[in-house]
């Protein structure tokens, strides 16, 4: 269902496309509390990915659901309206999203996509980037003490 009003979905809009999300200060804070550090948007690598992690060949994206079309997920809807605009545009995003990720690791990188639904929950986004990345030496907090 198409539900959202138009005045949301421009906000809605606005939201996914612009860089500083609120998903993805969600990420790069928590990665901060866990005490990994990182440098942000590198102009010279394919797709200017968000977060870079130098010491861990790594690179963490943070994907709107709509915008980069998660599978399955409830943000992921079908908009009603000028279908074909929006098969097209989500086709192009995808195609950009897999042939980036793909430099990318063709470059050494390792890459975890993180989703924006993902950014609701600390708990199980924190066991999400421990699967990925390797704990850091310094002590970080107890995932526990995080507000979620
Ligand atoms: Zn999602």
């Amino acid at each position: 269902m198409d539900h959202l009003t138009p005045s949301n979905r421009s906000w809605n809009m606005g939201r996914i496309c612009s860089k500083n999300t609120k998903p993805e200060k969600i990420v790069r804070s928590l990665l901060h509390k866990l005490g990994y550090r990182f440098r942000l948007y590198r102009k010279d690598l394919p797709g200017k990915p968000d977060i870079i992690l130098p010491k861990y060949s790594s690179i963490v994206m943070v994907h709107g659901c709509f915008w980069h079309r998660h599978k399955n997920c409830k943000y992921s809807y079908e908009p009603k309206s000028k279908v074909e605009f929006w098969k097209n545009k989500f086709k192009t995003n995808t195609i950009r999203d897999k042939k980036v990720i793909g430099e990318l690791k063709s470059l050494g990188w390792r890459v975890l996509v993180i989703w924006e639904c993902e950014t609701k929950n600390i708990k199980s986004l924190s066991n999400i980037i421990f699967k990925f990345l390797p704990k850091p030496h310094k002590t970080f907090p107890d995932i526990y003490q995080l507000t979620s």
